[in-house]
């Protein structure tokens, strides 16, 4: 947070108290150069989240969607359900960055994208449901990019968090 008074970037909190019946946090500060001192106040971002469906249809995000949407791709395979919650929350970040709409065809390639790391046979699976694979050839381009990925994923490993 920049000082109002002398533009530096250097500026602590002095203090924090629940404001608004602790809907917002009120925050005192003061800047490390001049010792000015301002408030902020923090408030909860409700924006909603909507999926624009391919007829153009918005519907609001939903986890639950992805995560039942990744266990009946993922039947019989190593992936705990705690993993498909991770994924699910993962791609709602990234979507939240994203703006207050995404396409579904953002979603799936978003699972898709993490789902090939996790697991190959279930990403096989997940996009050829979403994908609507119509031959052979699609497996094998798909195959080609998850081959891609678990190659990325030997070079950096993603920490589990
Ligand atoms: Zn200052």
């Amino acid at each position: 947070m920049r000082c109002p008074s002398c533009s530096t970037d250097d500026t602590r909190v002095v203090d924090s108290r629940a404001a608004e019946d602790g809907a917002s946090i009120r925050r005192r500060r003061a800047c490390a150069a001049c010792n000015q001192r301002f408030t902020t106040f923090e408030r909860l971002e409700e924006v909603p989240l909507q999926v624009i469906k391919r007829s153009g249809e918005p519907v609001p995000f939903c986890r639950d969607k992805i995560v039942h949407g990744l266990s009946s791709a993922s039947k019989g395979r190593p992936i705990e359900p705690e993993q498909f919650a991770e994924l699910a929350a993962d791609v709602e970040e990234s979507a939240r960055l994203e703006g207050s709409e995404v396409t579904s065809e953002w979603v799936g390639l978003a699972v898709l994208d993490r789902l090939r790391v996790l697991d190959h046979v279930a990403a096989l699976r997940f996009a050829s449901v979403y994908k609507g694979f119509s031959d052979v050839s699609d497996f094998e381009d798909e195959l080609s990019l998850i081959k891609r990925a678990s190659l990325v994923k030997r070079e950096t490993p993603v920490p589990s968090t």
